[in-house]
């Protein structure tokens, strides 16, 4: 039966998540660590490194910016230490108007920015085959987000990334990845969201043109060697908060959303993608959890909620029927994809561990009559 961290509340069924013999999860660890960390120390090295970088002829660094919070931060940081960035925004697949405003608000910042759009035809055959093939129709969002910076680190001789932090330490991950600060190939391909199905299985099996997916290629090794192309990540060098991101960018012109977001119980995060409420119930329809249990577990670990509070919040939350996002409602979002409602929902059906929600007799789920499925398990 699915287990749950003591300290925080995420399940077992979480890819990547490993929990010690007191039953702790290793992203609670990772956490608890932190306090350990010689922060002067990382702050020097990270110094250190950009000193290295500086350029009076070329921009001194990349930053890769969604325009969320987390980006603002990045480039308010980064601005602060004297740097001249290029930033580059890999658009979302389904740009919000809110996340268009915060983009927007990025390049007041006085920066350089690069707003890279992969052609939309060729994105939403990836978004079908993303929802169809790997239930994540996300899929070519998490490819491109992280392709397109350092395809322009290429072209445009700049070596040093700067990520933000790093997924795998907040969320936990295996152990080799979660002190690793730097971001390559290997990363991507073993947690930037590839789930198995790689942009060349595309091509090869001739679903799509060479030519047509060129954002979505990591460069040759040859052409990274060369630049010397280096990814690190801001987390590994200041202390990452991602609700403290929301309240300082805000001061910079951030703007959260006008209520709750729908996926989970805070309104400053995930704003830039209209199909993010689908990539969130997938998540939850196959391992039990969505975004809202994220959520509350940094909320635990910063001692913001505690445990049983998260588990209430939680409960009332989390994996409820994606049918608007952003306000947005579910059929016109499907549209932008050639995606009826009918056809959605038994891709979901399909998706869905069967193990974790009630099913009837026959062996189907069973439904709330607003679509919600039945937990057959609870938080303990
Ligand atoms: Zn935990």
């Amino acid at each position: 039966m699915i287990k749950f961290c003591k300290k925080c509340i995420m399940p077992n069924t979480k890819p990547d998540l490993i929990f010690n013999e007191e039953g702790v999860c290793n992203a609670c660890t990772n956490f608890e660590n932190r306090k350990k960390i010689n922060w002067d120390q990382r702050k020097k090295d990270f110094e250190e490194i950009i000193n290295k970088y500086k350029n009076n002829d070329n921009w001194d660094c990349i930053i890769p910016v969604s325009g969320g919070k987390d980006s603002t931060y990045q480039v308010i940081k980064i601005l602060e230490y004297g740097l001249n960035p290029l930033c580059v925004t890999s658009s979302t697949c389904d740009l919000s108007d809110i996340g268009r405003k915060n983009i927007d608000n990025i390049k007041k910042l006085g920066v350089d920015c690069i707003e890279v759009s992969p052609d939309p035809q060729t994105r939403k055959k990836l978004n079908q085959i993303g929802i169809k093939e790997v239930g994540d129709i996300s899929w070519p969002e998490h490819i491109a987000i992280f392709t397109i910076p350092i395809i322009i680190s290429v072209k445009f001789k700049i070596p040093l990334i700067i990520w933000g932090e790093n997924s795998q330490n907040e969320y936990g991950g295996p152990l080799s990845s979660v002190e690793n600060n730097i971001l390559d190939r290997k990363w991507l391909e073993e947690f930037g969201g590839l789930l198995g199905l790689r942009i060349s299985d595309l091509t090869d099996q001739n679903l799509i043109n060479k030519n047509k997916i060129l954002l979505y290629k990591y460069p040759d090794k040859e052409d990274l060697q060369k630049n010397k192309t280096t990814g690190i990540f801001l987390g590994h060098y200041f202390p990452w908060s991602g609700i403290s991101n929301s309240i300082l960018s805000q001061v910079y012109g951030f703007s959260s959303f006008n209520k709750n977001i729908e996926t989970a119980f805070v309104n400053y995060e995930n704003l830039d993608n209209y199909q993010t409420g689908i990539h969130d119930y997938f998540k939850y329809i196959k391992f039990g959890f969505g975004r809202a249990t994220d959520i509350a577990c940094l909320y635990i670990r910063r001692e913001i909620i505690d445990r049983e509070t998260a588990i209430k919040i939680v409960d009332k939350v989390d994996g409820n029927f994606p049918w608007t996002y952003l306000d947005k409602k579910l059929d016109l979002i499907l549209k932008n994809i050639d995606m009826e409602l009918n056809e959605f929902i038994s891709i979901c059906d399909n998706y869905t561990n069967k193990k974790l929600f009630e099913t009837d007799d026959k062996g189907n789920l069973i439904k709330q009559i607003n679509g919600n499925l039945i937990k057959k398990f609870k938080i303990t």
